[in-house]
C-alpha cells in the first residue's frame, strides 16, 4: 500500500487516466493505481539506470506490462505523442527540479494535461511556473508524515492566465484560505528557522543590517498570514 504522501498524489488521478509519472523510481505510484483499476494507461520516467530498473522490475512482478511502460528519458521526454497522456505527476523532488523538468521539457506537453506536484521543498517556485504557463491551481493538501510535511499541488490547464499573489505563490491560495494546522506548523518552524538565522547573523561582527531586517520582515509576514 502507499504511503499518506503518494496516496494523496493518487486521489487527484482521475478514472481512465492516461498517466506520466516522472521521477517514478520503484513505480509504486502507477503500480497501485492500475492494480486498483483506475488508470488505463501509464508510463514510468526514470532518468537514473537504478530507478529505472527498480520501476521494470516492479511492473513485472505485478504482471502490468500491458498497462504501464517504464521509460529511461529525462523528464517530460518520456513522453511521446502515441501515448495520449492526459496526467503528469511529479513527486518527491525540490520544487526547483520540479519546475526545471515542466520548463525544459514543455514541448511535450499539449496543455491539456492535468499535472499532480508534490514538491519537497521550493513550492512557491512550482506556483510560479504554473502561473506564467497557463495553469490555474484547482486543490493542494498538506500533510504530516514521518517527520516531514508534504505539500501537494494539482493544477489544470485555462486559456486565460491566472494571477496570484506574491502571498498566495508563497503560501498556496488554498492552503492559505484553510490554514490547518499542519500548514501552521510548517511555518512556525519557518519562522524557528529564521530566527536562528537571524540570531547568528546578529552574532557577526560586521552584521548586514540590511540582510537581518529582510529575515526578520520574512519572520513577521509568516506571523500576519498565518498564525
Ligand atoms: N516519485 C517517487 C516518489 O514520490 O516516491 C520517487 C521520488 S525519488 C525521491 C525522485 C526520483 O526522481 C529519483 O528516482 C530520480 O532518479 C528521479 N529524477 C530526478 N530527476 C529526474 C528527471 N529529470 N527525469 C526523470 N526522473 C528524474
Amino acid at each position: 500500500h502507499l504511503s499518506n504522501r503518494l496516496q494523496t498524489v493518487a486521489d487527484f488521478v482521475s478514472p481512465g487516466a492516461r498517466l506520466a509519472d516522472i521521477g517514478s523510481d520503484h513505480a509504486y505510484l502507477p503500480v497501485h493505481l492500475a492494480k486498483q483499476g483506475v488508470i488505463t494507461a501509464a508510463l514510468a520516467g526514470e532518468v537514473v539506470k537504478g530507478p529505472y530498473h527498480n520501476a521494470l522490475t516492479e511492473i513485472e512482478n505485478e504482471q502490468l506490462t500491458d498497462t504501464i511502460t517504464a521509460r529511461l528519458a529525462d523528464g517530460l521526454a518520456a513522453i511521446q505523442p502515441d501515448d495520449k497522456i492526459d496526467t503528469v505527476t511529479i513527486a518527491g523532488m525540490g520544487g526547483t527540479l520540479i519546475t526545471n523538468i515542466l520548463e525544459s521539457g514543455k514541448s511535450h506537453l499539449t496543455h491539456h494535461e492535468r499535472l499532480i506536484l508534490q514538491p519537497n521543498v521550493g513550492e512557491d517556485n512550482v506556483r510560479r511556473w504554473l502561473q506564467n504557463n497557463r495553469y490555474q491551481i484547482v486543490a493542494e493538501r498538506i500533510l504530516a508524515e514521518d517527520g516531514h510535511i508534504y505539500e501537494i499541488i494539482v493544477a489544470d490547464p485555462v486559456e486565460t492566465p491566472v494571477t496570484y499573489t506574491a502571498t498566495e505563490l508563497k503560501f498556496g491560495p488554498y492552503l492559505l484560505r484553510e490554514k490547518s494546522p499542519v500548514l501552521q506548523q510548517k511555518w512556525r518552524q519557518e519562522q524557528a528557522r529564521l530566527d536562528q538565522v537571524i540570531a547568528t547573523m546578529k552574532q557577526a561582527k560586521n552584521a548586514p543590517q540590511a540582510k537581518i531586517a529582510a529575515f526578520k520582515r520574512e519572520r513577521d509576514q509568516i506571523q500576519e498570514v498565518i498564525l
